[in-house]
């Protein structure tokens, strides 16, 4: 029996394992990946908007975040496979067979990726599917891409390709691109830049690496080929919410709904970070609802203890 049970090592999951660990709590984070840190591991960008600290990138900042970790009070398991969480009786169970149990349980899950699941997006993943423009843009200097998506990361990323890149084609299923209107404006003069709204791509073709993607306008007229070397795709994120939507109250994307002192609509459990903000998800915000989290509990937990 755990006081608290954390899913989840990114900055929201870490941020409550150390509050709890140094309110007394008895606590074990789950981590699905093999490393802890999440979503860090994929920012190639600057960050620069984090109160006190400046990092080149995510995993220099994790390299901070992570300062103590071997140390700490808290249990850790990385590669932890979760089958099954019951969040009334804060029973989880997971793939290899361990049953835990905990008095309250922290969802710190965050979000994925959204992806199209077409045919080719997985098969060409590091043979011509470009991960960031930031980390990837020398290698696919001088090629011909495609980027899908028309909010802001899509524009960034399709501005940063255009710089290096002949041709930058832009495929977006709405009428007009949501991105902000200053990435919007500098894509306008932007020769190498093409946008086909209410498109959608249908597949992604090549046989070693990308050659071609499909593109089908939503007009009706037949899908056509274009040849590119190199895709991108941002489409958006999706929350890791799967083992407890039907069980907590959810919004209509699956985001978890929370009080301002994090908690669901379960007593004593609790969701921080991004995977119960969709409005504002930034690191700061992870790391501050991890920390609010951790202190309701060890404030109720004391008070059950000295009351009952
Ligand atoms: C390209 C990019 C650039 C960004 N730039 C900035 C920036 O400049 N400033 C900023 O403030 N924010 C930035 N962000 C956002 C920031 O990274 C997130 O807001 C932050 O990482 C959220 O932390 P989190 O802990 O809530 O979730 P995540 O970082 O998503 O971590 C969630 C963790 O939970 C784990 N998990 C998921 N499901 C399970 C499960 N079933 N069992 C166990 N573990 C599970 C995941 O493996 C992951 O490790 C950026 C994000 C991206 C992608």
């Amino acid at each position: 029996m755990h006081d608290v049970i954390i899913i989840g090592a990114g900055p929201a999951g870490l941020s409550a394992a150390f509050w709890c660990d140094e309110l007394g709590l008895d606590t074990l984070v789950l981590e699905q990946a093999g490393e802890i840190g999440g979503q860090l591991h994929r920012v190639y960008n600057p960050i620069n908007n984090y109160l006190g600290l400046k990092a080149r990138n995510g995993r220099e900042l994790l390299e901070h975040f992570s300062t103590g970790v071997d140390e700490a009070g808290f249990d850790l398991w990385t590669g932890a496979e979760i089958e099954s969480i019951d969040v009334r009786a804060k029973r989880i169970s997971l793939r290899s067979g361990e049953r835990l149990q905990s008095i309250a349980i922290v969802l710190a899950s965050g979000v994925r990726p959204r992806t199209l699941d077409i045919p080719g997006e997985r098969e060409f993943a590091g043979k011509g599917m470009i991960e960031s423009a930031t980390r990837d843009r020398d290698l696919f200097a001088g090629e011909d891409v495609c980027v899908v998506g028309g909010g802001d990361a899509a524009v960034e990323n399709a501005l940063l390709l255009a710089d290096v890149c002949p041709t930058v084609t832009v495929v977006h299923r709405g009428k007009k691109l949501r991105a902000r209107r200053e990435f919007v404006e500098r894509l306008q003069p932007n020769h190498a830049v093409t946008v086909f709204t209410e498109s959608v791509l249908t597949r992604i073709i090549g046989d070693e690496r990308v050659e071609a993607v499909e593109i089908m306008r939503r007009d009706g007229l037949k899908p056509f080929q274009l040849a590119v070397r190199g895709v991108l795709i941002r489409i958006g994120v999706e929350p890791n919410t799967e083992l407890v939507r039907d069980q907590l109250g959810v919004d209509q994307q699956g985001y978890i709904t929370v009080t301002a002192q994090q908690e669901t609509n379960v007593p004593m459990v609790f969701a921080a970070g991004d995977v119960s903000n969709p409005a504002a998800p930034t690191i700061a915000g992870a790391t501050g609802a991890g920390a609010t989290a951790a202190k309701v509990i060890a404030a109720r937990l004391n008070a059950q203890r000295i009351h009952g």
